[in-house]
């Protein structure tokens, strides 16, 4: 039954995904005081991912001014049990089967582990969390000036409030309806299937007519098992996702074990990602990359960086908007290439014959790359 007193907290975070989780951590070391309020009843079930999660070494090589943040490198030294395989090459492959071959530094896990091991560490922190609560309605309260989180189990007060609530940002919506500036854009719908079968050594991409505007993923979690995906600008597949995946599964001969699936938003960061002291973190602020779906980083670093702000704040006085002013400054560029080379492939991909031909202009190295990097293709300016 839903408690009927409102409680306090001084900080409430919304979603105990990476970037709930690392938030919560980096403000419970300091000993502030904070919940995190989780709608579902297991971290990181279902999984809404491929499963590539990256190291170290490929954060700081695709973002600004990391280098040096010791918190953010050790949270990065994951453990060993949780890396299924290696990831150290991707290929990438033109709708002919021609690939070029590309290095990366990152592990294919299950997310089901891995926000698990996230999440323990925030409790271990200090962190509090709710667990099977979700936030259902905001209450401004105009007399007292404040706002009221209304969820399934209660009613809270805050001093600072995380929307770390994915793709949807449940936050942004309920306070600000369809006002674009506070909502993630172009929310691609992806499908994965956990297979089994002979699977590639390696991160395979595919692009062309079997992901139309997207691309579809082998990514190798073991011997014979993978994460296998589509993902296609909305409204542009013809039928079915899942069947087209299945389809994609058969030709390959990979045997499905398990669906799964979600949207993430490819559309760049929001444009206020700071409303009071309200942080939008994570896909909650768009912080995917929109060439390649990525976005578990982003989030890791976005909720450290929401949390050194309000940490600043309490001691300082220092503003808020930092915290927007300090990840447009790290990740800013790379969002904004990333933007560009899928808006290029939005434009350009039309038919198998023109993306074939358009790659092989983009070349290996100038384009294909550092595209895949977030670096700019050599020939842009
Ligand atoms: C199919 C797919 C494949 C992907 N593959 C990769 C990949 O291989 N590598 C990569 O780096 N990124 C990948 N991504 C993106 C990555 O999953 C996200 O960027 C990352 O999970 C973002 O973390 P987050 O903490 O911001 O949000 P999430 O991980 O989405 O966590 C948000 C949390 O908030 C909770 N929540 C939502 N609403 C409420 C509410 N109202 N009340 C309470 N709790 C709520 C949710 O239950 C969830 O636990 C993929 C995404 C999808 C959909």
């Amino acid at each position: 039954m839903a408690r009927k007193e409102i409680k306090h907290r001084q900080v409430i975070v919304i979603g105990a995904g990476p970037a709930g989780a690392a938030c919560a951590q980096r403000l419970a070391e300091d000993g502030v005081d904070v919940l995190m309020i989780e709608r579902r009843s297991i971290i990181g079930n279902p999984a809404q991912c491929g499963e590539c999660i990256p190291n170290w070494g490929e954060v700081v090589g695709t973002f600004a001014n990391l280098e040096d943040h010791q918190w953010l490198y050790d949270y990065f030294q994951f453990p060993e049990r949780l890396k299924l395989h290696n990831l150290d090459n991707m290929r990438v492959f033109l709708p002919s089967g021609k690939a070029f071959h590309f290095e990366l530094d990152a592990f294919a896990g299950h997310r089901l582990h891995f926000d698990g091991y996230l999440c323990d560490k925030a409790l271990h922190a200090g962190a509090d969390v709710q667990m099977d609560e979700a936030l259902t309605r905001i209450q401004h309260q105009s007399k007292l000036d404040r706002d009221i989180l209304v969820t399934t189990n209660g009613r809270y007060t805050f001093d600072y409030l995380i929307d770390a609530s994915g793709s949807l940002a449940h936050v942004g919506r309920l306070r600000h309806g369809d006002d674009i500036r506070y909502r993630p854009e172009d929310q691609v719908p992806t499908m994965y299937a956990q297979v089994q079968g002979k699977v590639p050594e390696t991160f395979d991409v595919f692009l062309g007519s079997v992901a139309p505007s997207g691309y579809a993923w082998i990514i190798p979690k073991g011997p014979d098992t993978a994460n296998v995906g589509l993902g296609v600008r909305a409204g542009y597949l013809k039928g079915n996702l899942k069947e087209h995946l299945q389809e994609f599964c058969d030709e390959l001969g990979f045997e499905v074990l398990s669906w799964g699936g979600g949207w993430i938003p490819m559309g760049g960061p929001v444009k206020t990602m700071v409303d009071g002291t309200t942080l939008a973190v994570g896909d909650a602020a768009g912080l995917v990359m929109p060439s390649n779906g990525g976005g578990i980083s982003q989030a890791i670093i976005s909720g450290c960086f929401a949390a050194e702000a309000i940490l600043d704040n309490l001691d300082h006085g220092a503003p808020l908007d930092a915290y927007e002013v300090r990840l447009r400054a790290s990740m800013g560029r790379a969002l904004k290439n990333s933007l560009r080379t899928k808006n290029m492939g939005y434009t350009f991909f039309k038919g198998d014959l023109i993306t074939e031909g358009i790659l092989r202009i983009l070349g290996p190295i100038g384009g294909i790359k550092r595209a895949m990097e977030c670096d700019k293709p050599v020939w842009l300016f």
